[in-house]
């Protein structure tokens, strides 16, 4: 299968490398630059967005990821991986930068402080079968796309219903929920096919 890194800077890596692993990936931790150049896609995991972007500097992956998306690199980002994709961000930290990803407005934490975490039934475009058990986690939700960005995915019910939580920009996909906590590898797999196109 094709070699696929997990921005291991913070947050829920391990999960997302046994996914991708499970989806038949070469699925390996990118912390150095080095490691970045030998992966054809990369996943950036859910955790905390401001530190993962303090990080990106520290460890002098923005620019390298940067240019790696320019060059079309498939990215999917879970939760805080999709406010790392975001171009713009509300609630975030004054300090706090995305890659130059999604042409989108995404808003942290944005499901509210009452319900931290919650789970819903969300349905993706293009994924068949059941609709996803979406696990939410102080999760942001999308609230505006450009034009060249697909909606694939939005809360169904509840006070949230509506609400964008999965999208894709080319080859850059990202959802508010974390497939990678629940055992349904069918986005992963999803993503593993899209790196496979782009190679
Ligand atoms: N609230 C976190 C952030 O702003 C995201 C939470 C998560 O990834 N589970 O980055």
């Amino acid at each position: 299968g094709p070699t696929i890194g997990v921005l291991a800077l913070q947050g829920d890596v391990r999960e997302h490398v046994h996914a991708l692993a499970g989806c038949g990936a070469d699925a390996r931790p990118v912390r150095r630059a080095e490691e970045l150049d030998a992966v054809d896609g990369l996943v950036v995991p859910g955790g905390e967005s401001t530190t993962i972007s303090k990080l990106a500097d520290i460890f002098e992956l923005r620019e390298p990821i940067d240019k790696r998306i320019a060059a079309g690199m498939p990215v999917y980002g879970s939760c805080a991986g999709m406010i790392m994709l975001a171009r713009e961000v509300l609630d975030g930290r004054p300090d706090q930068r995305g890659f130059d990803g999604i042409d989108m407005t995404v808003r942290r934490n944005a499901f509210g402080r009452q319900v931290d975490s919650f789970e819903a039934p969300v349905t993706v475009t293009g994924i068949e079968g059941e609709p996803f058990h979406a696990v939410f986690i102080r999760a942001p939700w999308v609230e505006r796309v450009g034009d060249g960005v697909e909606v694939l995915g939005r809360v169904t019910d509840g006070p949230a219903a509506g609400r964008i939580v999965a999208v894709r920009q080319g080859n850059l996909l990202a959802t508010s929920f974390h497939p990678e906590l629940t055992g349904d590898l069918r986005l992963h797999a999803y993503f593993v096919d899209l790196v496979r196109s782009a190679a």
